[in-house]
């Protein structure tokens, strides 16, 4: 095997260890339906270091097999296509969509990926015993130089979106998806909590691409919530939370009419009381969808609900469709990705590009691995 047969790659060999760099053969096509790609570049989360740690007495989820290699979001250019892959060609630019689900199950017969039992984040982590078979056949996260993935897992990105700007396409499309199941749109006012945040911020840009009317953003940050109204000041009102009524506000800022949805993307560790409070400032007939991890379990009163007609929403990741959408609405000029300041860090340097996530400096701050 030559030099080039080989390729560099983060791994972790332990639970709760560092990454360290090696050198492993580099993918070939196996399945006639897969890509391999060169990597440019993948996002970094905070939750990663949670995830690193899952083994043993402690796992919760389904992790991939040590030695592994993590890395959620990536981004690339095509390499090498399977005999089968259609639409694709060496050079194309694409963010792997990392979603894997087993195809066989009731709810992949059904055509809901994401609802599958084995639902798996190729370089992350899944969530069902069925998810380390969907390892052995995807090991590969972003932090190493080749990833193989499935032609349909791909978005294809377009020269206006950059491939540090596509490793945030897991926050952005999971607020895509989320403000989609709300109904936002034109004519509609959403309100958004936690919306500086890594999720919130892409919220904020997303809501305002789909025609939003009005954009209600609460956060607790003073100085991060004018950077945010700052971004789009006839659409954007903000609410410091803890200054007084979430709900008076919000029923002020609507004509007393209420909001006609709530994307919650407050994380763990927040009170169960702010998302009541986001409850209560809904109109009849309104929508809250959860994309946060708020874990704080919360009193609801169904009855309530009932008589107002509120739904109230998980929603978890998003299609390759919708990928798809974010990709062209950048093309087109809608949806503005600038706002975000990428700290970019070499491949060999991901230990330290994740400890500068986890110091979460808010939703403007992209920590990315670039190669
Ligand atoms: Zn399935």
């Amino acid at each position: 095997m030559g030099a080039n047969d080989n390729m560099r790659a983060m791994r972790l060999h332990e639970a709760g260890g560092n990454f360290r760099l090696d050198e492993i053969p580099r993918p070939r096509v196996e399945r006639s339906t897969d890509v391999v790609l060169r990597v440019r570049a993948s996002g970094i989360v905070p939750n990663l270091r949670n995830v690193m740690s899952n083994y043993g007495d402690r796992a919760y989820l389904t992790v991939p097999d040590l030695p592994a290699i993590y890395g959620l979001d990536f981004a690339g250019i095509v390499k090498e296509v399977g005999r089968d892959v259609k639409g694709l060609v060496e050079g194309d630019r694409v963010y792997v969509n990392p979603g894997r689900s087993c195809g066989n199950c009731h709810a992949c017969r059904l055509g809901e990926r994401i609802s599958c039992e084995a639902f798996t984040f190729q370089g992350y982590f899944g969530f069902g015993p069925g998810s380390k078979e969907i390892y052995r056949s995807y090991p590969y996260g972003g932090l190493c130089e080749y990833a193989t993935a499935p032609a349909d897992g791909l978005v294809k990105l377009p020269a206006e979106v950059s491939f540090e700007q596509a490793a945030r396409f897991g926050y952005m499309g999971t607020a895509y998806s989320g403000l989609r199941k709300a109904g936002v749109g034109p004519g509609r006012t959403v309100l958004l909590s936690g919306g500086t945040g890594t999720l919130g911020l892409c919220a904020v840009q997303i809501a305002r691409a789909m025609g939003a009317t009005k954009i209600l953003c609460v956060a607790r940050n003073e100085a991060n919530l004018a950077r945010v109204r700052s971004l789009d000041p006839q659409r954007i009102r903000t609410f410091s939370y803890g200054s007084g009524s979430l709900r008076e506000w919000a029923y002020k800022e609507t004509g007393g009419l209420g909001v006609d949805a709530v994307v919650d993307a407050i994380g763990p560790g927040a009170s169960h009381q702010v998302t009541l409070d986001c409850i209560s400032s809904l109109r009849r007939g309104a929508r809250l969808v959860e994309i946060g991890a708020m874990s704080d379990p919360m009193p609801v009163n169904m009855h309530e609900l009932m008589c107002a007609q509120v739904s109230l929403i998980g929603s978890l990741w998003f299609t390759v469709a919708e990928g798809q959408d974010l990709a062209d609405m950048v093309a087109a000029g809608t949806l503005d990705l600038s706002v975000f300041e990428h700290h970019a860090y070499p491949l060999e340097e991901a230990n330290e590009a994740l400890a500068d996530a986890e110091r979460r400096a808010g939703g403007f701050v992209n920590v990315v691995v670039v190669q």
